[in-house]
């Protein structure tokens, strides 16, 4: 798959996702065992096999993606937008209503947790084809394959943590909407380069963002639509949230979108994210 995929990577403020994740993962985690069929049990302990040597690698929030060609006059950039499932997690409706007026193409990572609190909303944005539904794993647990946390949100405690997290997110999309997940982006963003392997094992690809909205850091809407104007260029991915109505990403939309639109970029949801 030809991919644009990141190069500017404009830090910011610690959290690049929300930190909501732990309490409701710990909560949900005895809920497993509904997913443990005699085949998945099988296929993990194969795949646990398969990696039994390899090393964690680094630990980061950043995965190379590779990056866009210079000098590309058709410029991209992807919205992001994830749905964590924490305890206070709600809907931003009046986010995807301006994406919809605005036909914005985008990116949703959904956790299983999120899918779980609205299963009817999780069914209509799968059925948009404006959307693109892709995996924020099943608990949003970082995916961690020796046990690593990061911003008090605890990671996975091995590589069959790891693929749990990963392969149950991607069957339970696939299972609702017939079509399975090819990205993936961990609770926090951070993982280690195993936790990569093993998602491109499993047909995924893990992504973090080029561009830190600041949502989750509170950022108000002038200060978020600066961070992705600052950060804008050519194969970009802005990450972002749509499961805080209180957070205001649609105001921030709302002043950086029709900038971006006189600058001349385009937008695509990751799977048609090529270069031009
Ligand atoms: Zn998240």
């Amino acid at each position: 798959m030809a991919g644009v995929r990141n190069k500017s990577v404009i830090i910011g403020l610690a959290a690049g996702a929300c930190l909501c994740a732990g309490l409701a993962a710990q909560a949900l985690a005895p809920a497993l065992a509904a997913y443990y069929t005699p085949e998945y049990l099988s296929f993990k302990s194969a795949i646990i096999a398969e990696f039994k040597r390899a090393r964690p690698g680094r630990f980061s929030e950043f995965a190379s993606r590779g990056s866009a060609e210079p000098g590309d006059e058709h410029k991209v950039i992807a919205l992001t937008f994830d749905a964590c499932g924490g305890r206070n997690d709600g809907y931003n409706k009046d986010l995807i209503d301006y994406l919809r007026a605005e036909k914005i193409p985008a990116t949703l990572f959904v956790t299983g947790v999120w899918i779980d609190k609205y299963p009817e909303i999780f069914a209509e944005l799968a059925a948009d084809p404006l959307f693109e539904i892709e995996n924020h794993g099943l608990l949003h647990r970082l995916c961690s394959t020796e046990g690593r946390s990061m911003y008090g949100v605890r990671g996975t405690r091995n590589i069959g943590g790891v693929i749990d997290e990963m392969e149950l997110g991607a069957r339970k999309i696939g299972s609702l909407t017939g079509r399975r997940p090819v990205f993936f982006r961990s609770a926090t963003a951070y993982t280690d380069e195993l936790s990569r392997r093993v998602a491109g094992r499993l047909g995924m690809e893990v992504v973090s963002y080029d561009i830190l909205s600041g949502d989750a850091n509170r950022a108000s809407a002038p200060t978020m639509s600066r961070n992705i104007l600052a950060g804008a260029r050519h194969g970009a991915v802005v990450i972002m949230h749509f499961n805080h109505p209180e957070w205001p990403v649609a105001g921030a939309l709302r002043r950086a979108v029709p900038e971006l639109r006189r600058r001349g970029f385009h937008f695509a949801k990751l799977e048609d994210f090529t270069v031009k």
